[in-house]
């Protein structure tokens, strides 16, 4: 397994285009998928999306277990039901040292595919409803910050930049 290196709010292209469908699940596909847990594990997120790692197409990994051992992964996911709506305060590996807020469904019905093309359908409140949403609108080429004010967005890019020179 290996470290892949997360790209930050507009560094990189994949963060903000359509991703695009995966067709092949063979043993690269594995493999990316558990560099994708390991990355996620050591950033301390609780999702991760292959645009995040500069990777434009449809994968995702998330595990919003309070030991961290319950990771799963949704390829070329689509919310096929969503109910109720609240706003959510979110981080995102993307656009570290802010948090910011996006309205989402309480409750949301997601259809994927695992990591060998089977589908399956999965739903889920709280926590884990706002991380799917969140995951899968990065595979849109949306981030939380794209739901704030012009003003705002731009204060919370300030935030992140800031960040990322201390850290350096
Ligand atoms: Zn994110």
């Amino acid at each position: 397994m290996a470290l892949i290196p997360i790209v930050y709010y507009s560094h990189h292209p994949a963060l903000h285009k359509v991703a695009a469908t995966v067709t092949e699940f063979n043993d690269e596909l594995a493999k990316l998928i558990q560099d994708m847990y390991e990355t996620m594990y050591e950033a301390d997120g609780c999702g991760l999306a292959a645009p995040q790692i500069g990777i434009a197409k449809r994968i995702a990994v998330v595990d919003v277990s309070e030991d961290k051992n319950k990771p799963f992964c949704i390829i070329n996911p689509e919310i096929i039901e969503r109910s109720g709506s609240e706003l959510m305060s979110a981080g995102c590996l993307s656009v570290p040292g802010t948090y910011t807020t996006a309205p989402r469904a309480s409750h949301v019905k997601v259809r994927a595919q695992d990591e060998t093309g089977t589908f399956f359908e999965m739903e889920g409140s709280g926590v884990l409803a706002h991380c799917l949403q969140h995951e899968i609108d990065h595979l849109h080429g949306k981030l939380n910050v794209d739901y704030l004010s012009p003003l705002k967005k731009s204060i919370s890019l300030k935030k992140m930049e800031k960040f990322l020179k201390r850290m350096k």
